[in-house]
């Protein structure tokens, strides 16, 4: 029984012999259909399919290549899955109906459909041709693809579509846009070839060859000539799949990036013009958040500055960061940076500080910060800093600083040889002068009182040669620490009484001891002390006649003061007439001194466990004193 009767309930045989009634039946129809006639070989070989009837869509489709009576198999149709038309054949004499996607090229359109197969009998089957029009295409689709097409022209970009078995593509309106071509003129995958710029052939080539192949969704750059200008499109391309997972579609989208290109380029060769300018410069700069209290940013390599990269610097935690600068710098450069909130946008701030490098060595870096952004309030968020290794520079001035130290050190030391020199050349002459004297008065046997003042002369200068001498040697034994004390407990009366004894002439001592029990000191040190405060009252009181010692106990220890009314210490020289080679007026000659008592002086209290000091009133006078701690056994 014929299969399509049992259909529709027509005799098939009437259909094909009233070709009037089946024209105007099919042709109503706008697929390709086609009644062919099954013709076999002797050895049952299919030979030829001699088409009997086409309806008026596949005149319109063979148009020339369909003459009557014309071969199917001679036209250029073949199936997609790669069988061969006798199996096809095969199959659809067996199938109820038989349907298979073919890929056809007429006349040199290439084109991919869909062929269905109706078996009228054994030897006559009718074919419906179904290819993809636009007239296929959802009303509603066409309604976005006109949306999209506005949007793409806007946008400067276009989208395609290319049919990888028709090999057809499809452009939308941006894309003849970004061409510069009419809107549907005809398009194909090869149209790139058009636009290659000379030398670019090849490229062009592979990349046509890369769209139509379509495995793998890709992004390419191109350079194109559009019409004597070189626009760089931005192509990415995707593979559809149909229902069986085949590839059949590449759909992608091109985009004119020309000026976004030259933009970036602009703008990447100003940053690379920047980038040399701080790679080649010894400083770096960073960007410091001062809410995040991290660095956001390096211009360049920080390892030669501190060992750590700028990478591990970039991820270091504000506590990380802060345990590298040093414990005596760490407050003030929190300060320094909370100081940034009150700070212009045209404040530049420095600081100077030490950092512990990865080798725990520190360095020193000099920072210049100025406010880099602030957020939506106006509050500085962030601070940029050129920031300098200034550890060699700070070396070097400790150098020199140290260097000037030494040079200073040497012109004491010169002065104080001059000075000393002086200082024992008076006495000396004076003492050579009484003793000349005396050996002449002697030698004329004079007996004058006379003789009596030079002796006093020649044995006062002694005294000084004595002191002298004694604080000369009393400074080499404290610098090579050879000084000892001799401990003894001595009743503080007699002490005062026997220091202040023979002492100046010319001065009321007024002596007011509150110490009522004996002391445990160095008596012979101690004594030294207070006559080196007492003389220096006499000596730099040349108006004045009076000194006051007084004597007092404090908690665990006992205090002694000498109180005078002469010339006074100016309030910023107080602080150093206890140093080493130190005088007040180191060119006045109406005092002269080596500048070692008073230091003598100072390293005695201190062996002692104890302390001294001075108030002064600069021209009213001076009150030195000394505290020893109370060490006597009671
Ligand atoms: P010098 O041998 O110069 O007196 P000292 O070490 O005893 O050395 O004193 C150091 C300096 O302190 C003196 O040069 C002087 O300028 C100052 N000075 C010491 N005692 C007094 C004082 N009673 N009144 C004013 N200045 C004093």
């Amino acid at each position: 029984m014929d299969e399509v009767s049992s259909i529709y309930g027509i005799d098939p045989n009437d259909l094909i012999n009233n070709r009037g009634l089946l024209r105007s039946i099919f042709n109503v129809y706008d697929h390709t259909i086609l009644v062919v006639e099954l013709a076999f070989s002797s050895s049952g070989a299919l030979n030829a399919l001699p088409i009997m009837f086409a309806n008026s869509a596949a005149q319109r489709l063979f148009q020339t290549s369909l003459s009557s009576q014309a071969d199917l198999l001679s036209l250029d149709i073949s199936f997609h899955s790669g069988q061969s038309w006798e199996n096809f054949i095969n199959r659809s004499l067996g199938d109820e109906t038989c349907e298979e996607e073919v890929l056809y090229n007429i006349n040199g359109v290439r084109k991919s459909g869909q062929m269905v197969v109706l078996k009228v009998s054994n030897t006559k089957l009718i074919i419906l041709l179904k290819d993809i029009k636009p007239s296929d295409i959802d009303p509603q689709i066409a309604t976005l693809r006109t949306l999209d097409n506005k949007t793409e022209c806007m946008l400067n970009f276009g989208s395609w579509e290319y049919d990888v078995d028709a090999g057809s593509m499809y452009w939308s309106k941006g894309m003849y846009q970004i061409f510069n071509l009419p809107d549907n003129s005809p398009v194909s995958a090869d149209k790139y070839l058009d636009f290659a710029i000379p030398g670019d052939k090849l490229l062009i080539e592979e990349f046509i060859m890369r769209l139509k192949s379509s495995e793998y969704s890709f992004e390419q750059d191109l350079a194109l000539n559009v019409q004597g200008k070189v626009k760089l499109i931005h192509v990415e391309s995707s593979p559809i799949k149909n229902a069986s997972g085949k590839i059949c579609k590449v759909i992608g989208l091109n985009a004119d990036i020309t000026e976004t290109v030259e933009f970036k380029k602009e703008l990447s060769t100003q940053q690379h013009f920047i980038e040399q300018i701080l790679q080649a410069s010894p400083v770096l700069i960073d960007i410091y958040d001062l809410n995040r209290e991290v660095f956001i940013y390096f211009s360049k390599e920080v390892s030669p500055f501190v060992g750590y990269t700028s990478d591990t610097m970039l991820s270091m935690r504000p506590e990380e960061l802060q345990g590298l600068v040093d414990e005596d710098d760490k407050q003030r450069v929190l300060d320094f940076f909370n100081g940034f909130g009150a700070a212009t946008d045209d404040d530049i701030r420095t600081i100077e500080y030490r950092i512990k490098a990865i080798d725990n060595t520190y360095r020193w870096l000099k920072v210049r910060a100025k406010v880099f952004m602030r957020d939506e309030s106006g509050k500085v968020s962030q601070v940029i800093c050129a920031v300098q290794d200034y550890t060699l520079t700070k070396d070097a001035e400790d150098r020199l600083r140290e260097n000037e130290m030494m040079q200073l050190l040497l012109q004491r030391k010169d002065e104080f040889i001059n000075i000393a020199s002086h200082e024992l050349k008076t006495p000396i002459t004076t003492v050579k002068a009484s003793l000349q004297i005396l050996q002449r008065m002697m030698e004329r046997q004079e007996r004058e009182p006379v003789i009596n003042v030079f002796l006093q002369k020649a044995l006062s200068q002694t005294n000084k040669l004595v002191v002298l001498t004694r604080d000369l040697i009393d400074n080499a034994k404290l610098q090579s620490g050879k000084m000892r004390l001799n401990l003894e407990v001595f009743d503080l009366d007699t002490f005062l009484s026997e220091a202040i004894e023979e002492q100046m002439e010319g001065f009321e001592i007024i002596v007011e001891n509150l110490v009522k029990r004996p002391i445990r000191a160095d008596r012979r040190r101690l004594e030294q002390v207070l006559k080196n405060f007492l003389s220096n009252a006499a000596k730099y009181s040349p108006s004045a006649d009076k000194i006051i010692v007084k004597a007092e106990e404090e908690i665990n220890s006992f205090r002694i003061s000498v109180k005078d009314f002469g010339i006074g210490i100016p309030d910023d020289k107080v602080s150093n007439v206890f140093d080493r080679f130190y005088r007040v007026d180191e060119k006045a000659v109406q005092f002269p001194g080596l500048g070692l008592g008073l230091h003598i002086c100072a390293e005695i209290i201190k062996m002692h466990g104890g302390d001294y000091g001075v108030d002064s009133v600069f021209g009213e006078g001076s009150t030195f004193w000394f505290s020893i701690p109370d060490t006597t056994p009671h």
